[in-house]
């Protein structure tokens, strides 16, 4: 479906824009328009307009506009990204205008709700509502679920998250919109469902539902997740990590497309929700221990667990002091009123900051003060174990999988270095949110102690499989530039985040950069699951995946640290190869 559109110059694109999606919809001036050009932990830049699209149709020929007048376009989504790729960075050779897809919501089960269409700005949490009534859950639970991310977004970076079982968010099925070289726009419709062959008849009828299953292409070979990643995840003696973000078999169209497309809508498989479940919490001084239980339930349980997330002891501190709000309001308001509050928040930083002698960081500093004056949040029984244990596991079993780990866990505590207690549901719902608010929690540090942390240097890294020594231990010449670490992740994936407070007047750049030629050295992969954003380089395999997706460079120019350039600074006669790293 080639479409073809000229506009003379881009001076009226911001009116065109407007006739499309509404004036209101339209945003321009930094006061308008910052929210949505910072990133949520680093990065941000100039643009031209934010763009909201309420519907398919508007969303296309949004971009349509905007490629034709030569403006660069990012795709936004709940912009909860983490490594600035949902935002400008710096500068680029065209204006920018940012998609924000947030208003384009619809969750549509399909196939009994075996599977489910996803529009491009609905979210984790609205898929998980729509699928509770039908006993099914959702292909992804990250951290970001209860912020607001997007089903899209997910797939766009190939976010991972907790779920043991289920790998990363990916499907080959997806209705995408993609910019050619030549300043064209292709609507592909790669969703396995007739729709038509007009554009927007094809938007249309989706956006209304106007399909029945009979529509819907089934037995292709096609998949709607990462199916195979069960069998990848306990294959615990290879040399190489279970997922990461540059992993060849995990990019395909829009997954891990990383917004070098304009992705419509996605195909996804839903799941079976798990009958009963238990939580362990499990404290060692001797992390080989933990590896020990990883590696008796990866290879021998019948059933993968639900989730195991790690935590260190210095998380768990900087969490409980600087993640207590972030608890409590989840807590307290739920999380669907969670994205209003950080709306809120933002409201307040943009106040502060027009205002003479308000210091940076106004919502930070105030929701840190009220903080201290609630009570304790967390429960006894998770304060005597990090008293007692340097190293933290929350692990959720479920169905089949719960006797073989009961007794595995009987066996081996209480242990010299370690020891378990099965959490009440209280317990395990606050060990989950302590666990997720550190995620939050160094920037907080950052914000409120910005006269002792230069910055915050974020490592999102996937170890081999069969890395045993697992826990980093760095260098005292390495450790002496650092004011605190957080290490948290997804355990049984081998999953870590890897929180760096770098010491005011240290180049965080230059000790992150030795941090990775030591990861280098232990054969990990990064980023894990964060995706490269601004942050990262992207490797050849993930850059070649880039050019592929759009020969013109016309959309998020720059991620991977890749050309900003139009035409990635070649020639448009030049041909681009797929191999091009
Ligand atoms: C507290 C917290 C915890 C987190 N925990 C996890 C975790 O456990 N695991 C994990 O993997 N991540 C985690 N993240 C990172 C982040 O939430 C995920 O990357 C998430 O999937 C991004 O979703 P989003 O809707 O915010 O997408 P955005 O940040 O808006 O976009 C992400 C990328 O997708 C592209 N994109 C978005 N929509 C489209 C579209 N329609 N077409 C084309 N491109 C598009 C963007 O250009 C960008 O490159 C966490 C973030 C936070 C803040």
């Amino acid at each position: 479906m080639p479409d073809t559109m000229s506009i003379a110059g881009s001076g009226d694109l911001i009116d065109r824009l407007r006739s499309v999606v509404g004036r209101r919809h339209v945003l321009t001036g930094r006061g308008q328009t910052a929210r949505y050009s910072t990133g949520y932990r680093s990065g941000g830049g100039d643009v031209a307009a934010v763009v909201r699209p309420g519907s398919l149709i508007e969303q296309w020929r949004a971009f349509r506009l905007c490629i034709a007048a030569d403006h660069i376009v990012i795709v936004q989504a709940a912009n909860t990204g983490l490594t600035g790729g949902s935002t400008p960075a710096g500068q680029y050779d065209r204006p920018v205008v940012i998609i924000s897809t947030l208003r384009v919501r619809g969750v549509l089960p399909i196939l009994d709700g075996t599977q489910v269409i996803c529009l491009a700005g609905s979210t984790l949490y609205e898929l998980e509502r729509r699928l509770a009534p039908l006993e099914r859950e959702p292909h992804s639970v990250i951290g970001s679920s209860c912020i607001g991310a997007s089903v899209v977004g997910g797939v766009c970076n190939n976010s991972g998250g907790a779920l043991v079982q289920r790998g990363p968010a990916y499907t080959e099925y997806a209705l995408y919109a993609q910019a050619q070289a030549d300043g064209t726009v292709v609507l592909r419709n790669h969703l396995g469902v007739e729709l038509g062959d007009r554009p927007e008849e094809v938007l249309e009828r989706l956006e209304a539902g106007n399909f029945s299953d009979a529509q819907v292409v089934t037995g292709q070979q096609a998949a709607s997740s990462a199916g195979s990643y069960g069998s990848v995840v306990r294959a615990i003696d290879e040399d190489s990590p279970a997922r990461f973000n540059a992993d060849p078999s995990r990019l395909f169209e829009a997954s891990g497309s990383a917004g070098k497309l304009m992705v419509l809508a996605v195909r996804l498989d839903t799941f079976p929700k798990a009958a009963r479940g238990t939580v362990y919490y499990i404290g060692t001084n001797d992390p080989a221990e933990l590896n020990v239980i990883r590696r008796r339930i990866l290879a021998d349980s019948p059933v993968l667990p639900v989730s195991g997330e790690y935590i260190h002891r210095e998380a768990f501190d900087i969490a409980e002091r600087y993640g207590k709000d972030t608890f409590a309001a989840i807590r307290l308001l739920g999380t669907d009123r969670l994205p209003l509050l950080f709306r809120v928040k933002d409201w307040i930083d943009r106040v502060g900051k027009a205002l003479p002698g308000v210091p940076r960081h106004l919502s930070d500093r105030l929701l840190q003060l009220t903080s201290a004056l609630l009570p304790s949040h967390l429960p006894q029984r998770l304060r005597e174990y990090r008293d007692r244990f340097e190293h933290h596991l929350i692990l959720k079993v479920a169905d089949e999988g719960m006797d073989f780990t009961r007794r595995l866990l009987a066996e081996r505590f209480p242990s010299a270095t370690g020891d378990v207690f099965e959490c009440t549901l209280g317990e395990a719902e606050s060990a989950m949110l302590h666990r997720f608010a550190v995620a939050g929690a160094a920037i907080r540090y950052r914000a409120v102690h910005d006269d002792q942390v230069e910055d915050v240097v974020a490592i999102d890294v996937a170890l081999r499989r069969n890395d045993e020594d697992w826990f980093e231990r760095l260098p005292e010449e390495l450790n002496r530039h650092i004011v605190a670490k957080l290490y948290y992740g997804h355990f049984f994936c081998h999953v870590f985040h890897q929180d760096y407070l770098i010491r005011k007047g240290v180049d965080p750049i230059a000790l992150e950069h030795r941090m990775l030629d030591l990861l280098d050295r232990r054969g990990a992969e990064y980023p894990a699951e964060h995706n490269v954003g601004h942050l990262y380089a992207a490797k050849p395999v993930l850059a070649a995946h880039y050019r592929k997706l759009d020969p013109g460079n016309r959309v998020n120019p720059g991620i991977g640290q890749l050309s900003r350039d139009r035409n990635w600074g070649q020639d448009a006669e030049s041909p681009i190869h797929d191999d091009d790293g």
